[in-house]
């Protein structure tokens, strides 16, 4: 079922979960395993993110070095397979521009449609370590826009029509000049034809209410889904900015900061924390809400028990 009808015919907020493929040497059990203990909360659809291949230069003989191509994660599209045999959930696999042609791209929307894919998240992707700004590849595309119109016509060549999310991003795309600029892009991306948003992760939600504010004013009406992520270790205060370009607010950063050597203490300040995000954005007409779980079930599962 598409995620759009999935929104259109809810009866009440629900709850969408986002996993990262495994490393590779992890079996098909173990994948499962880790994602059952969410399958009690009947999720609509698991998002299954995407990762580019990463280049390494490995030493070679009188000083010389050589460039390979490596990738440490089992692909989105073995995941998403995997999943669809074992639980009767919807798979959105993330694609990205970063590291393909359009005819690569071409080619795994052909896998999607030969397994019955029917939502897709269409995102541009980061850029490789060490480049400090993003490069299409030859023959690829630069925006995630590109990609949504690219996805668009694939579906009216093949005769499928995939339901298309896109990001969006409630403290602005770290490259962005202004916020302003930053949604206009994001209209592009809903004028070439995405049909739902969901947002980087957040930790004040006033940035989400402004961000939410602002798109509808911009003329952007299409369903906007905050995404959540509860922290888990004071660790994680200086990563997940670091990783994501946002603000965590002071009260959390203070809080977990005088706990920083009581693992279980700080567990319990980001479940606290994202669980009263979580109540105020149900009390505040969202759809759904996303978990990015990160390879976290336990403390996800704790907030699905208490709101879904
Ligand atoms: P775009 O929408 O293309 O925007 C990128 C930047 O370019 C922005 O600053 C935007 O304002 C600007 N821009 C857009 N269009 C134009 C234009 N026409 N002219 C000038 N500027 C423009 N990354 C992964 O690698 N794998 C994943 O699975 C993944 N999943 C994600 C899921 C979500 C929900 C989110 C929010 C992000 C995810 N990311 C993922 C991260 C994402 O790839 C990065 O944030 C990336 O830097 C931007 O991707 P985008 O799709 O938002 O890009």
């Amino acid at each position: 079922m598409k995620i759009k009808d999935i929104i259109a015919a809810r009866e009440k907020p629900f709850a969408s979960l986002e996993i990262v493929p495994p490393l590779k040497g992890v079996t098909k059990d173990e994948l499962l395993d880790s994602i059952r203990p969410f399958m009690e909360f009947k999720p609509p659809y698991i998002n299954v993110t995407c990762h580019r291949d990463e280049i390494e230069f490995r030493p070679g003989p009188g000083g010389t070095f050589t460039r390979h191509t490596v990738r440490r994660r089992l692909s989105e599209t073995a995941v998403c397979a995997s999943i669809q045999d074992a639980f009767d959930v919807e798979v959105v696999p993330h694609l990205i521009c970063g590291g393909a042609t359009a005819e690569q791209i071409g080619d795994t929307l052909s896998d999607f449609k030969f397994m019955g894919i029917e939502n897709i998240m269409a995102l541009r992707g980061d850029s490789l370590l060490g480049e400090k700004r993003f490069t299409p590849e030859p023959g690829g595309y630069r925006y995630a826009s590109e990609l949504v119109a690219a996805i668009r016509s694939f579906g009216r060549e093949n005769g499928t029509e995939f339901c298309i999310g896109v990001g969006g991003y409630p403290e602005k795309h770290f490259e962005a000049p202004n916020m302003e600029t930053d949604i206009a892009n994001l209209k592009r991306k809903v004028e070439a034809g995405a049909d739902f948003i969901i947002t980087q992760m957040f930790f004040d939600n006033a940035h989400f209410y402004e961000f939410r504010d602002r798109c509808r004013f911009a003329g952007i009406s299409v369903p906007i889904i905050p995404g959540l992520k509860p922290l888990s270790s004071a660790r994680q205060l200086e990563s997940i900015p670091d990783l994501f370009s946002l603000d965590i607010p002071q009260d959390l950063v203070r809080e977990m900061q005088a706990h920083a050597d009581d693992k279980a203490a700080c567990y319990r300040i980001g479940l606290e924390w994202c669980s009263e995000q979580c109540a105020d954005l149900l009390r505040n007409g969202v759809p759904a809400i996303h978990f990015y779980t990160m390879g976290r079930p336990d403390n996800t599962v704790e907030i699905l028990k208490r709101f879904f």
